[in-house]
């Protein structure tokens, strides 16, 4: 007795009871250490990967401090280059002007060696060439002259009929002749700028009649050029078209032409977008006036002819700012920007590690479960085969002959053959599942038939444990609509745990019930000592198996559960569990009827 006990010892917990007088032949488990050495690896394994995970880590923290640090330097580097593009800008801006102004000017510009008539006609001929040539001829409203001593008034100049006509002082033109009249340009290469009007003034020289000494002629101050511009065309047509070539929108700035008048009042004249608003450019990245600093530009057009442009205090300016609402914000939104699309794709990277950690651990815990599943299922096999084989030597030897005997070893055998079978099954219907090798026949039945059918082939374990089954069937239950014989096995499951694990109760209790939408539920209650909280995620597992049930060496592969759950989805249905407080299990299948 002893030697058999000490032969079956290698489950802990588990010592077969067989009758005394049972001679057992020499069972080795040589798969074991195998096993066990398996297992170790896994372990050791385990303990390698802890390793890579954490350099993984490491590197995605370093990952994501580079990240700052180089959308900083990115985000500085933007500011730079926008600041660079606004300065380019409102550089072009400004020269397109003075060239502009400048290309009119050198094309009035008159010698002054000439008396008045030949300077007249020169003027003339010169304002209609530019007429003809510049293409812009709609900017230039008219040309006035007005004689140095004032006498005669204001005269224009009539480019069609080639005269002088005597025209009342327009009054823009008043202010800048006489308010400023101090500041009137005295050197013959002058030109100056007034905004106010808007136009250009220019003194004109003719020779005096006075000879110099050595013989020269001296140029005398005559009268003022004052060519006077044409406002609205070049408030809304002129001003607008050059910014919009300095500032295309493409370049992201948005800007506003501003008129400022003497009491310093500023007046949008035009603005980029007509949907930001005028306000927005209350702190605009730059400010710019037509002219630079209204300094004095010298343009050297031949050997002869040099035309000095200076500007009065500036009455035009150019605000721009960036759309994103300053180039600092422009910065900063990209800074975001490029921060949170870094951040986004190392998340997604953190995922990634997260779902692979996950998945390795649960592919450990599988291959655990499977090594003790291998464990456990050759425990299983052996016990009832060593039983069976060595019954049957005993009959065989004729060392049991006794009748009552005889037949105690014959349902023994029994026993322990259909047994093995229900596990050999409940392995075959695992990997017949896997391999989607299984298929099921859906058909009208009664869920009475079903589940007598499953109490008749449990009863005899349930009676030898003394475990009363008790039914509850309502008479008006729906058919259902499934395949008898799977449906069968997962109550088979159900019952046949009930009776294992729910021992202590004494009575199970089978219940249908109709259900909503189209539903029946068959319930299977115990009254044992129910589900150990820990192990309620993972009791659908396949071959996981409770604490309880392997330390109290309750036999079972692990396999029932999951295979009633995969069973019922395939069926359309679903198993559920709940634990009553009062104690016990309660599992329910759900199965859809015949005529939903
Ligand atoms: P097995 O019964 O072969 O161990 P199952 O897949 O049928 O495998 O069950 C998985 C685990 O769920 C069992 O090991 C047991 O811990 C627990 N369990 C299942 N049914 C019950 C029940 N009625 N009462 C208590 N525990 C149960």
């Amino acid at each position: 007795m002893n030697r058999v006990l000490r032969q079956l010892e290698w489950a802990p917990g588990r010592r077969q009871k067989l009758p005394p007088e049972i001679p057992l032949r020499r069972l080795r488990p040589r798969a074991l250490p195998a096993i066990v050495s398996l297992m170790r690896k896994g372990q050791q394994s385990w303990t390698t990967g802890v390793l890579p995970i954490a350099v993984l880590i490491a590197m995605l923290l370093t990952l994501m401090i580079l990240q700052l640090r180089w959308s900083r330097e990115i985000s500085e580097a933007e500011r730079d280059r926008l600041e660079q593009s606004l300065n380019r800008s409102t550089a072009l801006f400004q020269s397109a002007f003075s060239r502009d102004l400048l290309g009119l000017c050198r094309s009035l510009q008159t010698p002054a060696s000439g008396d008045w008539k030949s300077t007249k006609s020169e003027i003339f001929s010169r304002y209609g060439a530019w007429i003809r040539v510049s293409g812009r001829s709609a900017l230039v409203e008219g040309i006035y002259f007005r004689q140095q001593t004032n006498a005669g008034g204001i005269l224009h100049f009539d480019p069609e009929h080639q005269k002088l006509v005597p025209t009342a002082v327009p009054a823009s033109l008043k202010e800048a002749l006489g308010q400023n009249g101090r500041n009137l340009p005295r050197r013959p290469d002058q030109w100056v700028w007034d905004g106010e009007m808007p136009g250009l003034i220019h003194p004109v020289y003719v020779a005096s009649n006075t000879i110099g000494a050595s013989g020269s002629v001296h140029p005398q101050l005559y009268g003022y050029l004052i060519v006077l511009f044409h406002t609205r065309y070049f408030e809304q047509l002129y001003l607008p078209e050059i910014a919009r070539r300095a500032f295309p929108p493409a370049g992201g700035f948005l800007f506003q032409i501003v008129h400022q008048d003497r009491e310093g009042g500023r007046h949008v004249i035009y603005r980029s977008a007509e949907t930001v608003p005028t306000g927005a450019f209350a702190r605009a990245d730059a400010e710019a006036s037509l002219l630079p600093d209204g300094g004095v530009t010298r343009l050297k057009s031949g050997a002869s002819s040099v035309v000095s442009l200076s500007s009065r205090p500036p009455a035009w300016w150019i605000l721009v700012r960036h759309h994103a609402g300053s180039v600092n914000a422009a910065a900063t939104e990209l800074r975001h920007r490029n921060l949170g699309i870094s951040i986004a794709v190392l998340l997604v990277l953190a995922a990634s590690l997260l779902i692979i950690v996950l998945a390795t651990l649960r592919a450990r815990r599988l291959a655990r479960l499977e090594m003790e599943f291998a464990t456990g299922v050759s425990h299983e096999l052996r016990t009832p085969l060593a039983v069976i084989r060595s019954a049957a030597e005993n009959l065989a030897d004729g060392v049991v002959t006794e009748q009552n005997r005889v037949r105690e070893y014959g349902t023994m055998i029994h026993r322990e053959g259909r047994r093995l079978s229900a596990m050999v099954d409940h392995i075959l219907d695992f990997a017949a599942l896997h391999s989607e090798a299984r298929t099921y026949n859906l058909e009208p039945v009664s869920a009475a038939s079903v589940i007598q059918a499953a109490i008749a082939s449990s009863l005899p374990v349930a009676e030898s444990a003394e475990i009363a089954i008790q039914t509850s069937i309502p008479g008006n239950l729906p058919l259902l609509n499934t395949d008898p014989g799977a449906l069968r096995q997962c109550l088979e499951n159900l019952i046949g745990n009930a009776v294992k694990y729910g021992k202590d109760g004494r009575k199970i209790e089978i219940t249908a019930l109709r259900g909503e939408s189209g539903l029946v539920h068959l319930r299977v209650r115990d009254y044992g000592s129910g589900i150990a909280p820990e192990d309620r995620p993972y009791i659908f597992d396949p071959f996981y198996r409770g604490a309880g049930a392997r330390t109290s060496a309750i036999r079972g592969t692990g396999l029932g559960l999951s295979l009633t759950r995969q069973i019922m989805e395939a069926l359309g249905g679903k198993v559920t569990v709940v634990h009553p407080p009062e104690g016990g299990t309660a599992f329910t299948l759900h199965i859809p009827t015949a005529n939903r």
